[in-house]
Protein backbone atom coordinates (compact mmCIF):
# COMPACT_ATOMS: atom_id res chain seq x y z
CA UNK A 1 0.00 0.00 0.00
CA UNK A 2 2.90 2.39 0.78
CA UNK A 3 4.84 1.54 -2.35
CA UNK A 4 1.60 1.75 -4.04
CA UNK A 5 0.66 5.68 -2.64
CA UNK A 6 4.53 6.54 -3.35
CA UNK A 7 3.75 5.42 -7.28
CA UNK A 8 0.69 7.54 -7.04
CA UNK A 9 1.76 10.16 -5.39
CA UNK A 10 4.62 11.93 -8.15
CA UNK A 11 2.26 10.61 -11.04
CA UNK A 12 -1.27 12.88 -9.20
CA UNK A 13 1.50 15.45 -9.26
CA UNK A 14 2.80 15.28 -12.62
CA UNK A 15 -0.72 15.39 -13.84
CA UNK A 16 -1.69 18.42 -11.64
CA UNK A 17 1.16 20.40 -13.00
CA UNK A 18 0.23 18.87 -16.72
CA UNK A 19 -3.23 20.00 -15.64
CA UNK A 20 -2.01 23.49 -14.80
CA UNK A 21 -0.09 24.14 -18.28
CA UNK A 22 -3.02 22.69 -20.16
CA UNK A 23 -4.97 25.71 -18.49
CA UNK A 24 -2.17 28.03 -18.95
CA UNK A 25 -1.75 26.92 -22.46
CA UNK A 26 -5.31 27.13 -23.73
CA UNK A 27 -5.34 30.77 -21.77
CA UNK A 28 -2.31 31.95 -23.54
CA UNK A 29 -4.01 31.07 -26.96
CA UNK A 30 -7.01 32.92 -26.38
CA UNK A 31 -5.63 35.87 -24.73
CA UNK A 32 -5.97 38.92 -26.50
CA UNK A 33 -2.61 40.91 -24.68
CA UNK A 34 -3.66 43.79 -25.92
CA UNK A 35 -7.14 44.21 -25.58
CA UNK A 36 -7.25 46.00 -22.20
CA UNK A 37 -5.79 50.04 -22.04
CA UNK A 38 -4.84 50.51 -18.71
CA UNK A 39 -6.23 54.10 -18.18
CA UNK A 40 -5.31 54.64 -14.63
CA UNK A 41 -2.48 53.89 -12.05
CA UNK A 42 -2.54 54.28 -8.33
CA UNK A 43 0.80 52.87 -7.13
CA UNK A 44 2.46 52.79 -3.85
CA UNK A 45 5.82 51.77 -3.92
CA UNK A 46 8.56 50.56 -1.91
CA UNK A 47 11.92 51.02 -2.64
CA UNK A 48 14.78 49.45 -0.52
CA UNK A 49 18.16 49.74 -2.13
CA UNK A 50 19.97 48.02 0.43
CA UNK A 51 18.23 44.85 -0.47
CA UNK A 52 18.07 46.05 -4.20
CA UNK A 53 13.95 45.62 -3.65
CA UNK A 54 10.81 47.00 -4.36
CA UNK A 55 7.37 46.58 -3.92
CA UNK A 56 4.38 47.67 -4.85
CA UNK A 57 0.64 47.36 -4.29
CA UNK A 58 -2.02 49.78 -5.63
CA UNK A 59 -5.17 49.99 -8.03
CA UNK A 60 -5.28 49.91 -11.81
CA UNK A 61 -7.97 50.62 -13.80
CA UNK A 62 -8.35 48.48 -17.36
CA UNK A 63 -10.87 49.34 -20.15
CA UNK A 64 -11.92 46.56 -23.42
CA UNK A 65 -10.90 48.39 -26.20
CA UNK A 66 -11.06 45.44 -28.27
CA UNK A 67 -14.26 44.68 -30.10
CA UNK A 68 -14.94 41.70 -28.66
CA UNK A 69 -15.74 40.44 -24.70
CA UNK A 70 -12.68 39.67 -22.68
CA UNK A 71 -12.60 36.45 -20.08
CA UNK A 72 -8.85 37.05 -19.35
CA UNK A 73 -6.56 39.57 -18.73
CA UNK A 74 -2.69 39.59 -19.05
CA UNK A 75 -0.44 41.13 -16.32
CA UNK A 76 3.29 41.84 -17.09
CA UNK A 77 6.14 43.38 -14.84
CA UNK A 78 9.91 42.70 -15.12
CA UNK A 79 10.33 38.81 -14.69
CA UNK A 80 12.57 39.43 -11.63
CA UNK A 81 9.21 40.74 -10.23
CA UNK A 82 6.89 38.33 -8.62
CA UNK A 83 2.90 38.61 -8.54
CA UNK A 84 1.60 38.33 -4.82
CA UNK A 85 -2.23 39.31 -5.21
CA UNK A 86 -4.26 40.24 -7.77
CA UNK A 87 -8.06 41.35 -6.44
CA UNK A 88 -11.48 41.81 -8.34
CA UNK A 89 -13.88 43.80 -6.48
CA UNK A 90 -12.56 42.79 -2.95
CA UNK A 91 -12.22 39.61 -3.85
CA UNK A 92 -8.63 37.65 -4.47
CA UNK A 93 -9.09 37.01 -8.63
CA UNK A 94 -8.05 33.80 -10.21
CA UNK A 95 -4.80 34.03 -11.91
CA UNK A 96 -1.97 32.10 -13.30
CA UNK A 97 1.86 33.18 -13.59
CA UNK A 98 4.31 32.29 -15.46
CA UNK A 99 7.75 33.34 -17.26
CA UNK A 100 6.89 35.16 -21.02
CA UNK A 101 10.02 35.76 -22.98
CA UNK A 102 10.07 39.58 -24.52
CA UNK A 103 13.08 41.76 -24.73
CA UNK A 104 10.65 44.56 -23.49
CA UNK A 105 12.39 44.34 -20.19
CA UNK A 106 16.23 44.33 -19.42
CA UNK A 107 16.24 40.87 -18.09
CA UNK A 108 14.64 39.63 -21.69
CA UNK A 109 11.30 38.26 -19.92
CA UNK A 110 8.56 38.95 -17.96
CA UNK A 111 6.40 37.62 -15.07
CA UNK A 112 3.13 37.44 -16.44
CA UNK A 113 -0.25 37.01 -14.75
CA UNK A 114 -2.86 35.53 -16.48
CA UNK A 115 -6.46 36.50 -14.93
CA UNK A 116 -9.35 34.73 -14.89
CA UNK A 117 -11.72 37.32 -15.09
CA UNK A 118 -14.79 37.12 -12.71
CA UNK A 119 -17.35 37.16 -15.44
CA UNK A 120 -16.92 38.32 -18.89
CA UNK A 121 -15.82 42.45 -20.02
CA UNK A 122 -17.81 43.47 -22.61
CA UNK A 123 -15.89 46.06 -25.57
CA UNK A 124 -15.81 49.91 -24.04
CA UNK A 125 -16.23 48.32 -19.95
CA UNK A 126 -13.96 49.20 -17.65
CA UNK A 127 -12.65 47.11 -14.54
CA UNK A 128 -10.86 48.05 -11.21
CA UNK A 129 -7.81 45.68 -10.32
CA UNK A 130 -6.48 45.88 -6.86
CA UNK A 131 -2.30 44.48 -7.15
CA UNK A 132 -0.01 43.33 -5.14
CA UNK A 133 4.03 41.96 -6.80
CA UNK A 134 7.74 42.61 -5.60
CA UNK A 135 10.92 41.45 -6.38
CA UNK A 136 14.69 42.88 -6.61
CA UNK A 137 15.38 45.12 -9.79
CA UNK A 138 19.56 43.93 -10.21
CA UNK A 139 21.81 45.10 -13.20
CA UNK A 140 20.57 42.62 -15.51
CA UNK A 141 22.08 42.44 -19.49
CA UNK A 142 20.43 38.97 -20.66
CA UNK A 143 18.45 41.12 -23.39
CA UNK A 144 21.63 42.58 -25.22
CA UNK A 145 24.20 39.72 -23.84
CA UNK A 146 21.91 36.86 -26.33
CA UNK A 147 21.78 38.83 -28.98
CA UNK A 148 25.53 39.46 -28.85
CA UNK A 149 26.66 42.49 -27.23
CA UNK A 150 29.70 42.23 -24.94
CA UNK A 151 28.85 42.45 -21.38
CA UNK A 152 31.01 45.04 -20.87
CA UNK A 153 29.08 47.36 -23.35
CA UNK A 154 25.74 45.92 -22.93
CA UNK A 155 25.93 47.45 -18.64
CA UNK A 156 26.57 50.77 -20.09
CA UNK A 157 23.09 50.89 -21.93
CA UNK A 158 21.15 48.63 -19.76
CA UNK A 159 21.91 50.73 -16.74
CA UNK A 160 19.01 50.52 -14.69
CA UNK A 161 19.12 48.53 -11.27
CA UNK A 162 18.47 49.63 -7.78
CA UNK A 163 21.43 49.32 -6.00
CA UNK A 164 22.99 50.02 -2.60
CA UNK A 165 24.29 53.57 -3.40
CA UNK A 166 22.69 54.14 -6.73
CA UNK A 167 20.03 53.39 -8.44
CA UNK A 168 18.29 54.12 -11.60
CA UNK A 169 15.30 52.52 -13.13
CA UNK A 170 13.33 53.36 -16.20
CA UNK A 171 10.01 52.18 -17.26
CA UNK A 172 8.73 50.16 -20.50
CA UNK A 173 11.67 49.30 -22.96
CA UNK A 174 14.04 49.14 -20.04
CA UNK A 175 12.39 47.74 -16.87
CA UNK A 176 8.71 46.80 -16.45
CA UNK A 177 8.45 48.19 -13.16
CA UNK A 178 4.75 49.09 -13.58
CA UNK A 179 2.21 46.26 -15.06
CA UNK A 180 1.62 46.18 -18.76
CA UNK A 181 -0.11 44.32 -21.04
CA UNK A 182 2.24 43.67 -24.68
CA UNK A 183 2.60 41.13 -26.97
CA UNK A 184 6.17 39.27 -27.04
CA UNK A 185 8.97 41.18 -28.92
CA UNK A 186 12.22 40.48 -29.65
CA UNK A 187 15.72 42.49 -30.07
CA UNK A 188 16.62 39.55 -32.67
CA UNK A 189 13.14 40.15 -34.83
CA UNK A 190 13.65 43.34 -37.21
CA UNK A 191 12.14 46.59 -35.48
CA UNK A 192 9.37 44.85 -32.85
CA UNK A 193 10.81 45.58 -29.64
CA UNK A 194 10.37 49.23 -30.65
CA UNK A 195 6.66 48.87 -32.58
CA UNK A 196 5.49 46.58 -29.55
CA UNK A 197 6.82 50.06 -27.01
CA UNK A 198 5.38 52.06 -29.46
CA UNK A 199 1.51 50.41 -29.83
CA UNK A 200 1.61 50.10 -26.24
CA UNK A 201 2.95 53.73 -25.77
CA UNK A 202 -0.20 55.02 -28.24
CA UNK A 203 -2.48 53.41 -26.08
CA UNK A 204 -1.54 54.43 -22.87
CA UNK A 205 -1.11 58.34 -23.97
CA UNK A 206 -4.03 59.53 -22.04
CA UNK A 207 -3.82 57.33 -19.66
CA UNK A 208 -3.08 58.56 -15.80
CA UNK A 209 -0.46 57.52 -13.50
CA UNK A 210 -0.19 58.38 -9.81
CA UNK A 211 3.14 56.82 -7.98
CA UNK A 212 3.78 57.30 -4.29
CA UNK A 213 7.72 56.35 -4.14
CA UNK A 214 9.30 55.86 -0.73
CA UNK A 215 12.85 55.10 -0.63
CA UNK A 216 14.52 53.75 2.66
CA UNK A 217 17.60 52.69 4.32
CA UNK A 218 20.30 53.13 6.84
CA UNK A 219 22.34 56.07 7.25
CA UNK A 220 22.56 59.16 5.09
CA UNK A 221 19.00 59.59 3.19
CA UNK A 222 19.09 59.38 -0.59
CA UNK A 223 17.12 61.85 -2.47
CA UNK A 224 14.69 60.29 -5.17
CA UNK A 225 14.16 62.04 -8.37
CA UNK A 226 11.40 60.97 -11.10
CA UNK A 227 10.00 62.86 -14.48
CA UNK A 228 6.53 63.38 -12.93
CA UNK A 229 5.28 65.79 -11.95
CA UNK A 230 4.39 67.39 -8.37
CA UNK A 231 6.62 65.68 -6.51
CA UNK A 232 6.28 66.41 -2.55
CA UNK A 233 8.41 64.90 0.29
CA UNK A 234 7.90 63.57 2.92
CA UNK A 235 10.74 62.65 5.59
CA UNK A 236 10.71 60.49 8.25
CA UNK A 237 13.77 59.78 10.68
CA UNK A 238 13.78 57.41 13.37
CA UNK A 239 17.19 56.43 14.83
CA UNK A 240 19.73 55.30 11.59
CA UNK A 241 16.78 54.42 9.79
CA UNK A 242 15.07 57.03 7.25
CA UNK A 243 11.92 56.92 4.53
CA UNK A 244 11.63 59.11 2.01
CA UNK A 245 8.32 59.58 0.13
CA UNK A 246 8.12 61.80 -2.94
CA UNK A 247 4.61 61.81 -5.07
CA UNK A 248 4.89 61.61 -8.63
CA UNK A 249 1.92 62.40 -11.04
CA UNK A 250 1.89 61.84 -14.89
CA UNK A 251 -1.56 63.39 -15.31
CA UNK A 252 -1.62 61.92 -18.88
CA UNK A 253 1.71 59.16 -20.06
CA UNK A 254 1.91 61.04 -23.64
CA UNK A 255 4.95 59.38 -24.84
CA UNK A 256 6.86 59.54 -21.36
CA UNK A 257 8.15 56.38 -19.66
CA UNK A 258 7.78 56.93 -15.80
CA UNK A 259 11.81 56.46 -14.42
CA UNK A 260 13.24 57.44 -11.54
CA UNK A 261 16.70 57.74 -9.47
CA UNK A 262 18.11 57.35 -5.89
CA UNK A 263 21.11 59.07 -4.89
CA UNK A 264 23.01 61.09 -2.76
CA UNK A 265 21.99 63.93 -4.94
CA UNK A 266 23.00 68.05 -4.26
CA UNK A 267 21.56 70.11 -6.65
CA UNK A 268 22.46 72.88 -9.08
CA UNK A 269 19.73 75.52 -10.21
CA UNK A 270 21.19 77.34 -12.88
CA UNK A 271 18.63 78.58 -15.59
CA UNK A 272 17.65 78.05 -18.18
CA UNK A 273 19.05 74.29 -16.00
CA UNK A 274 18.53 72.23 -12.86
CA UNK A 275 21.21 69.85 -12.09
CA UNK A 276 20.90 67.05 -9.46
CA UNK A 277 24.74 65.99 -9.15
CA UNK A 278 25.81 63.23 -7.22
CA UNK A 279 28.93 63.67 -4.81
CA UNK A 280 32.28 65.06 -5.82
CA UNK A 281 31.16 66.14 -9.39
CA UNK A 282 30.15 69.92 -8.35
CA UNK A 283 32.60 70.60 -11.44
CA UNK A 284 31.09 68.69 -13.99
CA UNK A 285 27.77 70.12 -13.39
CA UNK A 286 28.50 73.77 -13.39
CA UNK A 287 30.17 72.59 -16.51
CA UNK A 288 26.97 71.41 -18.26
CA UNK A 289 24.99 74.56 -16.81
CA UNK A 290 27.62 76.78 -18.43
CA UNK A 291 27.09 74.62 -22.07
CA UNK A 292 23.13 75.60 -21.54
CA UNK A 293 24.50 79.01 -20.95
CA UNK A 294 26.14 79.20 -24.02
CA UNK A 295 23.37 77.00 -25.85
CA UNK A 296 20.52 79.29 -25.09
CA UNK A 297 20.76 82.13 -27.99
CA UNK A 298 20.78 79.33 -30.83
CA UNK A 299 17.81 77.69 -29.12
CA UNK A 300 16.10 80.95 -28.57
CA UNK A 301 16.49 82.14 -32.13
CA UNK A 302 15.51 79.06 -33.44
CA UNK A 303 12.65 78.18 -31.56
CA UNK A 304 11.76 80.44 -28.88
CA UNK A 305 8.50 81.27 -30.59
CA UNK A 306 6.44 78.68 -30.38
CA UNK A 307 5.56 79.37 -26.75
CA UNK A 308 5.85 82.50 -24.38
CA UNK A 309 9.14 82.22 -22.56
CA UNK A 310 6.73 81.54 -19.19
CA UNK A 311 5.98 78.54 -20.41
CA UNK A 312 9.23 77.11 -21.54
CA UNK A 313 9.74 74.07 -18.82
CA UNK A 314 13.14 74.00 -16.91
CA UNK A 315 15.77 71.61 -18.47
CA UNK A 316 16.50 68.75 -15.81
CA UNK A 317 19.58 67.24 -15.75
CA UNK A 318 19.90 64.16 -13.26
CA UNK A 319 23.42 62.28 -12.80
CA UNK A 320 24.04 58.90 -13.71
CA UNK A 321 26.48 57.04 -11.70
CA UNK A 322 28.07 55.29 -13.99
CA UNK A 323 30.23 57.15 -15.90
CA UNK A 324 30.15 55.40 -18.66
CA UNK A 325 26.11 55.20 -19.10
CA UNK A 326 24.58 56.17 -22.04
CA UNK A 327 23.01 58.80 -21.81
CA UNK A 328 18.73 59.11 -21.72
CA UNK A 329 16.29 62.01 -22.09
CA UNK A 330 12.52 61.97 -21.08
CA UNK A 331 11.33 65.17 -22.99
CA UNK A 332 12.91 68.22 -21.16
CA UNK A 333 14.95 65.54 -18.61
CA UNK A 334 18.46 64.44 -19.42
CA UNK A 335 19.87 61.77 -17.33
CA UNK A 336 23.72 61.74 -18.06
CA UNK A 337 27.14 61.03 -16.44
CA UNK A 338 28.84 64.38 -15.46
CA UNK A 339 32.33 63.28 -15.61
CA UNK A 340 33.14 64.54 -19.35
CA UNK A 341 35.19 67.21 -19.25
CA UNK A 342 34.48 67.72 -23.38
CA UNK A 343 32.67 70.57 -23.62
CA UNK A 344 31.91 70.16 -26.81
CA UNK A 345 29.94 66.74 -26.18
CA UNK A 346 28.08 69.25 -23.19
CA UNK A 347 27.01 72.00 -25.61
CA UNK A 348 25.87 69.15 -28.12
CA UNK A 349 23.31 67.48 -25.85
CA UNK A 350 22.62 71.28 -23.88
CA UNK A 351 20.88 72.88 -27.30
CA UNK A 352 19.08 69.28 -27.68
CA UNK A 353 17.85 69.50 -24.34
CA UNK A 354 16.98 73.18 -24.26
CA UNK A 355 15.10 72.85 -28.16
CA UNK A 356 13.22 70.29 -26.23
CA UNK A 357 11.79 72.58 -23.86
CA UNK A 358 11.25 75.41 -26.26
CA UNK A 359 9.71 73.29 -28.93
CA UNK A 360 6.75 71.30 -27.63
CA UNK A 361 5.92 69.25 -29.92
CA UNK A 362 3.14 65.63 -30.09
CA UNK A 363 5.05 64.87 -32.86
CA UNK A 364 8.29 62.41 -32.31
CA UNK A 365 9.70 63.29 -35.86
CA UNK A 366 8.96 67.46 -35.46
CA UNK A 367 9.93 67.17 -31.53
CA UNK A 368 13.14 64.74 -31.87
CA UNK A 369 14.27 65.53 -35.41
CA UNK A 370 14.33 69.36 -34.66
CA UNK A 371 16.68 68.70 -31.20
CA UNK A 372 19.12 66.94 -33.64
CA UNK A 373 18.69 69.42 -36.28
CA UNK A 374 19.34 72.09 -33.66
CA UNK A 375 22.92 70.28 -32.89
CA UNK A 376 23.61 70.29 -36.61
CA UNK A 377 22.62 74.74 -36.17
CA UNK A 378 25.39 74.86 -33.15
CA UNK A 379 27.85 72.62 -35.06
CA UNK A 380 27.44 75.00 -38.10
CA UNK A 381 27.49 77.78 -35.95
CA UNK A 382 31.10 76.79 -34.46
CA UNK A 383 32.81 75.67 -37.28
CA UNK A 384 30.80 76.01 -40.17
CA UNK A 385 28.30 74.29 -42.91
CA UNK A 386 31.12 71.49 -43.39
CA UNK A 387 30.98 70.42 -39.52
CA UNK A 388 27.11 70.52 -39.49
CA UNK A 389 27.40 67.95 -42.52
CA UNK A 390 30.20 66.12 -40.94
CA UNK A 391 27.60 65.82 -37.64
CA UNK A 392 24.65 64.81 -39.73
CA UNK A 393 26.96 62.35 -41.73
CA UNK A 394 27.23 60.22 -38.63
CA UNK A 395 23.73 59.25 -38.72
CA UNK A 396 23.91 58.54 -42.65
CA UNK A 397 24.59 54.64 -42.32
CA UNK A 398 22.21 54.10 -40.04
CA UNK A 399 19.28 55.88 -42.33
CA UNK A 400 20.70 53.68 -44.85
CA UNK A 401 20.68 50.27 -43.15
CA UNK A 402 17.40 50.47 -41.99
CA UNK A 403 15.44 51.89 -45.20
CA UNK A 404 17.43 48.83 -46.91
CA UNK A 405 16.16 46.25 -43.89
CA UNK A 406 12.49 48.34 -44.64
CA UNK A 407 12.95 47.84 -48.03
CA UNK A 408 13.76 44.20 -47.81
CA UNK A 409 11.04 43.20 -45.56
CA UNK A 410 8.24 45.08 -47.47
CA UNK A 411 9.30 42.66 -51.13
CA UNK A 412 8.64 39.87 -48.11
CA UNK A 413 5.56 41.23 -46.23
CA UNK A 414 4.22 43.88 -48.26
CA UNK A 415 4.35 45.97 -44.47
CA UNK A 416 3.54 49.67 -44.74
CA UNK A 417 6.01 51.92 -44.89
CA UNK A 418 7.64 53.48 -42.10
CA UNK A 419 6.71 57.06 -43.05
CA UNK A 420 8.07 59.74 -40.90
CA UNK A 421 4.49 60.59 -39.21
CA UNK A 422 4.03 56.72 -38.38
CA UNK A 423 7.20 55.62 -37.75
CA UNK A 424 8.62 54.21 -34.18
CA UNK A 425 12.00 53.58 -35.41
CA UNK A 426 14.55 56.24 -34.18
CA UNK A 427 16.67 55.95 -36.61
CA UNK A 428 14.05 57.53 -38.48
CA UNK A 429 11.96 60.07 -36.25
CA UNK A 430 15.38 61.23 -34.81
CA UNK A 431 18.33 61.22 -37.62
CA UNK A 432 16.52 60.94 -40.62
CA UNK A 433 13.90 63.93 -39.72
CA UNK A 434 17.38 65.87 -39.00
CA UNK A 435 17.94 65.83 -42.45
CA UNK A 436 14.86 66.68 -43.45
CA UNK A 437 14.81 69.74 -41.35
CA UNK A 438 18.35 70.66 -42.39
CA UNK A 439 17.06 70.24 -46.30
CA UNK A 440 13.71 72.27 -45.62
CA UNK A 441 16.23 74.54 -44.26
CA UNK A 442 18.02 74.97 -47.06
CA UNK A 443 15.25 74.62 -49.44
CA UNK A 444 13.33 78.02 -48.04
CA UNK A 445 15.98 79.75 -46.25
CA UNK A 446 16.20 80.70 -42.91
CA UNK A 447 14.20 83.34 -42.39
CA UNK A 448 11.11 81.83 -43.62
CA UNK A 449 11.85 78.62 -41.49
CA UNK A 450 12.40 80.68 -38.11
CA UNK A 451 8.86 82.22 -38.95
CA UNK A 452 6.67 79.01 -39.57
CA UNK A 453 8.50 77.74 -36.78
CA UNK A 454 7.59 80.72 -34.46
CA UNK A 455 4.22 80.31 -35.95
CA UNK A 456 3.61 76.56 -34.55
CA UNK A 457 1.68 75.79 -31.69
CA UNK A 458 1.55 72.19 -30.49
CA UNK A 459 -2.24 72.35 -29.23
CA UNK A 460 -2.83 73.21 -33.19
CA UNK A 461 -0.90 70.63 -34.48
CA UNK A 462 -4.15 68.36 -35.11
CA UNK A 463 -3.55 67.54 -39.23
CA UNK A 464 -0.49 65.71 -40.17
CA UNK A 465 -0.05 68.82 -43.01
CA UNK A 466 -0.28 71.49 -40.53
CA UNK A 467 3.57 72.20 -40.43
CA UNK A 468 3.74 71.61 -44.41
CA UNK A 469 1.34 74.65 -44.03
CA UNK A 470 3.12 76.73 -42.08
CA UNK A 471 6.51 76.47 -43.58
CA UNK A 472 4.60 76.83 -47.12
CA UNK A 473 2.72 80.41 -45.60
CA UNK A 474 6.52 81.63 -45.42
CA UNK A 475 8.28 80.64 -48.07
CA UNK A 476 5.40 80.62 -51.33
CA UNK A 477 6.34 77.43 -52.30
CA UNK A 478 4.79 74.38 -52.76
CA UNK A 479 6.44 71.55 -50.76
CA UNK A 480 3.10 68.47 -51.15
CA UNK A 481 5.82 66.60 -53.08
CA UNK A 482 8.85 66.95 -50.83
CA UNK A 483 6.09 66.41 -47.50
CA UNK A 484 4.72 63.27 -49.45
CA UNK A 485 8.21 61.56 -50.28
CA UNK A 486 9.73 62.32 -47.40
CA UNK A 487 7.47 62.85 -44.36
CA UNK A 488 4.01 61.16 -44.89
CA UNK A 489 5.39 58.11 -46.61
CA UNK A 490 8.89 56.52 -46.42
CA UNK A 491 10.31 56.51 -50.49
CA UNK A 492 13.31 55.82 -49.10
CA UNK A 493 16.70 57.79 -50.18
CA UNK A 494 17.79 59.55 -53.35
CA UNK A 495 20.34 58.36 -55.70
CA UNK A 496 21.83 60.86 -58.02
CA UNK A 497 24.45 60.67 -60.62
CA UNK A 498 25.78 62.92 -63.50
CA UNK A 499 23.78 61.46 -66.39
CA UNK A 500 26.06 63.53 -69.06
CA UNK A 501 28.01 67.14 -68.79
CA UNK A 502 28.56 69.28 -72.54
CA UNK A 503 31.02 71.83 -72.14
CA UNK A 504 30.28 74.75 -74.43
CA UNK A 505 32.89 77.97 -74.98
CA UNK A 506 31.81 81.19 -74.92
CA UNK A 507 32.65 83.91 -76.56
CA UNK A 508 34.45 85.63 -73.25
CA UNK A 509 36.34 82.75 -73.49
CA UNK A 510 34.80 81.49 -70.45
CA UNK A 511 32.89 78.21 -70.96
CA UNK A 512 28.95 76.78 -69.60
CA UNK A 513 28.69 73.07 -68.98
CA UNK A 514 25.07 71.50 -69.85
CA UNK A 515 24.48 69.48 -66.72
CA UNK A 516 21.68 66.26 -66.61
CA UNK A 517 21.43 64.64 -63.39
CA UNK A 518 19.53 61.95 -62.56
CA UNK A 519 17.69 60.90 -59.63
CA UNK A 520 17.70 56.93 -59.35
CA UNK A 521 15.58 56.67 -55.81
CA UNK A 522 11.92 57.35 -55.42
CA UNK A 523 12.40 60.45 -53.10
CA UNK A 524 13.17 63.39 -54.94
CA UNK A 525 15.33 66.21 -53.23
CA UNK A 526 16.65 69.93 -54.45
CA UNK A 527 20.38 69.27 -53.82
CA UNK A 528 23.63 70.98 -54.39
CA UNK A 529 25.77 70.56 -57.70
CA UNK A 530 29.28 71.97 -58.31
CA UNK A 531 31.49 72.25 -60.88
CA UNK A 532 34.92 72.72 -60.14
CA UNK A 533 37.72 74.56 -62.72
CA UNK A 534 40.81 75.90 -63.05
CA UNK A 535 40.80 78.93 -60.83
CA UNK A 536 37.05 78.35 -59.07
CA UNK A 537 34.08 76.42 -58.48
CA UNK A 538 30.27 77.29 -59.21
CA UNK A 539 27.53 76.07 -57.16
CA UNK A 540 24.01 75.99 -57.81
CA UNK A 541 20.62 73.93 -56.24
CA UNK A 542 18.80 71.59 -58.52
CA UNK A 543 15.39 69.99 -57.58
CA UNK A 544 15.32 66.59 -58.80
CA UNK A 545 12.45 64.81 -58.42
CA UNK A 546 12.32 61.02 -57.70
CA UNK A 547 12.91 58.84 -60.85
CA UNK A 548 13.39 61.78 -63.10
CA UNK A 549 16.24 64.23 -64.70
CA UNK A 550 16.83 67.84 -64.47
CA UNK A 551 19.34 70.07 -66.31
CA UNK A 552 21.40 72.61 -65.21
CA UNK A 553 24.02 75.30 -66.41
CA UNK A 554 27.04 76.55 -64.42
CA UNK A 555 29.12 78.42 -65.90
CA UNK A 556 33.14 78.20 -65.93
CA UNK A 557 36.42 81.00 -65.63
CA UNK A 558 38.66 78.37 -65.94
CA UNK A 559 38.79 74.79 -67.65
CA UNK A 560 35.96 72.34 -66.61
CA UNK A 561 37.23 69.40 -64.13
CA UNK A 562 35.14 68.09 -61.83
CA UNK A 563 30.95 68.11 -61.27
CA UNK A 564 29.91 66.68 -57.64
CA UNK A 565 26.16 66.40 -56.58
CA UNK A 566 25.20 66.74 -53.25
CA UNK A 567 27.73 68.31 -50.42
CA UNK A 568 25.91 66.01 -48.21
CA UNK A 569 23.04 67.70 -46.60
CA UNK A 570 20.66 65.53 -48.73
CA UNK A 571 20.81 61.91 -47.34
CA UNK A 572 21.21 59.28 -50.43
CA UNK A 573 21.79 55.69 -50.67
CA UNK A 574 24.71 55.66 -52.34
CA UNK A 575 27.84 58.61 -52.52
CA UNK A 576 30.01 56.44 -54.57
CA UNK A 577 28.17 58.00 -57.72
CA UNK A 578 28.56 61.51 -56.60
CA UNK A 579 31.57 63.02 -58.68
CA UNK A 580 31.91 63.42 -62.67
CA UNK A 581 35.65 64.11 -64.14
CA UNK A 582 35.37 66.33 -67.57
CA UNK A 583 37.10 64.95 -69.70
CA UNK A 584 37.97 68.25 -72.19
CA UNK A 585 38.36 67.18 -75.96
CA UNK A 586 42.44 68.65 -77.31
ZN1 LIG B 1 15.48 64.31 -27.80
Amino acid sequence: MKALSSKIGPLLCSLCVLCALCVLCDKALALDREAFTFTKYDLDVRIEPDQQRLGVRGKLTVRNDSTTPQADLALQVSSSLDWRSIRIAGKPAQFVTHEYTSDVDHTGALSEAVVSLPHDIPPKSTLEIEIGYEGTIPLDVTRLTRIGVPEDKAKHTDWDEIGKSFSAVRGIGYVVWYPVATEAASLSDGNSVAETIGRWKAREAQAELKAKLTNSGEGVPTLLLCNGEGSQQAQERMSKHFANTTECRYPTLGMTVPLFAIGSYSGLDKPPVNISYLADHKSGAENYALAANLAAPLVKEWFGGSQPATDIRRAEVIELADPDAAPFESGTMLLTPLVDSDSRLYLLRAVHQLTHAAFPSPRPWIYEGLAHFAQSLEREQQNGRHAAIDFMGQHRAAIVDTEKAIAAEHSQTTAAGESLINTGIEEFYRSKAMYVWWMLRDMVGDDALKKALAAYRADDDKETAYIQHLIEAQSKRDLEWFFDEWVYRDHGLPDFHVESAYPRSTVDGHSVVTITIENLGDAGAEVPVSLRFDGGEATKRLEVRAKSKAVLRLEATGTPQEIRINDGSVPESDLANDSYKIEVKP
